[in-house]
């Protein structure tokens, strides 16, 4: 689209019939890019840098970049229960002395024992509401501090809790935090490598670490005699998981993650986000969609051929052709997924770009 600008006083498009033909104009170029946009052809060649038409068999889900008119109806099965608008979280409980809270959008635990508590993440979101939930339910103050990762959305909420906890975590953990340097995550004071048990009065967390998924010492938590298993940003049930599956930072170490939380033995999960707990057929289903998407991905892959309609011109610039390859490598992968997953996991038409464009990127290099 020509951009139709002018700043010269002189300009005919000044004055008030001139703002009035400056605005027919700019909203005849709006048009004239929603039609380059979804039409099959133009009909008009672009200049350099300028949207063209849209590859062949674009998929109806919008490709990143372009405005959504109206995102995908969440499925009932993605729902939890409602938040009481007056307290701000909502805790769970999980049995035992063992408790979750969330605001329906983050999740973080706390577990009561005979002398005090050991707080699961602070996201900074509620943590001002998690001394008040403890008080719902015990006199007792906060002892222990366990961090799932070192993410700031999860754990940003530490030194609000304030006294002096204990402070445990995985020793990337700790590392990442020194680098991070933020008073509002205060640095553990007990790191482990592999394994740590927490004995506290009768209560047991069993903390083991699994390698690099979503980030370097990021932790599974279980709780044995609740049956409570705590893995932050892999699973979110119901749901598509977050862009780039969740941010990965190893995409194969999260494939592996889940197929691991799908074959250990527990009755909940907590996922560290959306608005309820998770169930094995969560965790099933899941596991189904990477496969999935990983087959799409590499099928298309597989059978994209690079080059394909590229404008003569671009080719001695070969970043201009990968993005044309993998643009068309992607749009195969969305059609594949959507008639299966648009309405079995919400969320599907917000990230299912990304996480395309994520798997081939995985399986091209990793
Ligand atoms: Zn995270």
């Amino acid at each position: 689209m020509a951009k139709e600008t002018n700043g010269d006083r002189r300009s005919p498009f000044t004055g008030s019939s001139g703002r009035f033909f400056l605005g027919v104009l700019i909203m005849a170029g709006v048009f004239a890019c929603a039609a380059a946009a979804y039409g099959q052809s133009s009909g008009s060649s672009s200049a350099p840098g300028e949207a063209g038409e849209p590859y062949p068999n674009m998929p109806s889900i919008a490709p990143i970049g372009v405005r959504i008119a109206k995102y995908l109806d969440v499925p009932a099965s993605a729902l939890g229960p409602a938040i009481d608008p007056a307290k701000g979280y909502r805790l769970q409980d999980l049995g035992k002395g063992l408790y979750m809270i969330t605001d329906n959008a983050y999740q973080s635990m706390f577990l009561v024992y005979d002398r005090g508590v050991v707080v699961i993440d602070a996201p900074p979101g509620f943590a001002a509401h998690i001394p008040q939930a403890i008080a719902d339910v015990s006199d007792k103050q906060i002892t222990h501090i366990i961090y799932s990762h070192s993410h700031i959305d999860h754990i940003g909420g530490a030194r609000a809790l304030g006294g002096h906890p204990i402070i445990i975590a995985q020793e990337e953990t700790l590392r990442l935090l020194k680098r991070a340097a933020d008073p509002n995550r205060p640095l553990p004071t007990v790191t482990f490598s592999d394994k740590y048990t927490l004995r506290v009065g009768n209560q047991v967390l069993e903390l083991s670490y699994h390698g690099n998924a979503h980030e370097p010492g990021n932790i599974f938590i279980y709780a044995p005699a609740q049956r409570v298993l705590m893995v932050v940003d892999i699973v979110f049930p119901g749901w598509m998981p977050w862009r780039r599956f969740a941010l990965a930072q190893d995409i194969p170490g999260y494939f592996a993650q889940v197929e691991e939380i799908r074959k250990m033995d527990w009755d909940t999960l907590v996922g560290g986000h959306v608005a309820r707990t998770g169930t094995h057929a969560d965790v099933e289903v899941q596991a189904e969609f990477n496969r999935d998407v990983k087959q799409a991905a590499a099928t298309a892959l597989a059978t994209t051929k690079p080059g394909e309609g590229l404008n003569p011109l671009d080719k001695a610039n070969p970043w201009a052709g990968f993005d044309n390859y993998i643009d068309r490598v992607a749009a195969q992968c969305v059609n594949t997924l959507g008639p299966k997953w648009s309405t079995k996991l919400a969320g599907f038409d917000v990230y299912i770009w990304d996480q395309c464009y994520a798997m081939e990127q995985s399986l091209r290099i990793e």
